[in-house]
């Protein structure tokens, strides 16, 4: 059954697809000026849009694309498919009033861009026509779903698989970065693992002569009269707390004895350390490698804006 075809404000053309979206079969580009998602299987949205992002002609890759918001509670479970950044959002209905100058805005950049001649393999040119057309910077978004907790989820899609994803992604606006065609802003510092670059970290204290990080705080005792310091559990004799050292009875905070501070005490029977110090050491919890803080890999997050070189370079 052919998808159907609505003819709505300005004359605009839109194809309402829903079983191509069940087969992952692209539409033929030029039967409509916009798509809107009329399907609520989330993954098979997923898998059609990553299609269309991957797609080498520029009519399909850069088509206006729309989810409906009454097909959101459908998706709202799968949040990590992030299928209103891999498209233009969400409409409600088939109400694009409002939508109308952006919708121009890239269906005469889809003009414009018609005759550039892609190279097959050309990912970045690709991302730069994108963004071009929608007249957006490529902004990262965060979510505990993103592999470091940041994510580019159109440029990302571009990739197979998580990790693969993550590096070449990043890659990529770096060369475009490197070439001058893309000018970054500084937004965030991150730490992620040195192995898989997860953001899912678990940091905790460490005993230095065993590495074991299952601790206790203990609090410090000092007794004035005779200058002994240690432990709490030291001073602890029944309900009282008597100098080990002296012998004689603490009795009033702050006037014959004070805490000074915590100490940690490594509960590994065969270590028993007490230190000040302790080490942090980082559990990743996506690959389960330890390491230390340093050893982590620093990211720099940054938003991405095409420059006028790579403006020029488009139609050229
Ligand atoms: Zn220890
Ligand atoms: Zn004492
Ligand atoms: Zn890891």
């Amino acid at each position: 059954m052919p998808e159907r075809i609505l003819t709505l404000e300005n004359g605009i053309r839109a194809q309402l697809l829903d079983e191509c979206i069940d087969r992952n079969e692209i539409p033929d580009a030029d039967s409509a000026d916009i798509w809107i998602i009329n399907n609520e299987k989330a993954w098979e949205v997923r898998e059609f849009l990553i299609s269309v992002i991957r797609h080498r002609d520029p009519k399909i890759f850069l088509k206006p694309i729309f989810l409906q918001k009454d097909l959101k509670k459908f998706y709202k479970e799968y949040k990590n498919y992030n299928l209103k950044y891999l498209c233009d959002g969400y409409i409600q209905n088939v109400n694009i009033q409002n939508k109308i100058p952006y919708i121009s805005f890239i269906l005469n950049a889809i003009k414009k861009l018609n005759e550039v001649v892609l190279q097959e393999d050309n990912l970045l040119k690709k991302n730069i026509l994108y963004y071009y057309s929608r007249n957006k910077n490529i902004e990262f978004y965060e979510s505990s779903d993103a592999l470091s907790g940041y994510s580019y989820p159109r440029i990302e899609a571009c990739y197979d698989g998580t990790i693969d994803a993550y590096a070449n992604g990043r890659t990529l606006l770096y060369i475009g970065y490197k070439s001058d065609l893309l000018r970054r802003n500084y937004a965030d510092t991150s730490h992620i693992c040195h192995k898989c670059n997860s953001g899912f970290l678990n940091y905790r204290e460490e005993c230095p002569k065993c590495r074991e990080h299952n601790l206790q705080v203990r609090v410090l005792i000092h007794h004035f009269r005779c200058a002994h310091v240690a432990t709490e559990q030291n001073f602890v004799k029944g309900e009282k707390l008597v100098c080990p050292k002296c012998s004689m009875e603490l009795k009033n905070l702050g006037v014959d004895y004070d805490k000074p501070g915590k100490i940690f005490y490594c509960l590994n029977d065969i270590c028993g350390n007490e230190f000040q110090k302790p080490l942090i050491g980082v559990h990743c919890i996506n690959c389960k490698t330890e390491q230390t803080p340093s050893e982590l890999n620093v990211e720099k997050i940054y938003t991405y804006e095409l420059t006028q070189k790579a403006i020029n370079e488009i139609f050229n």
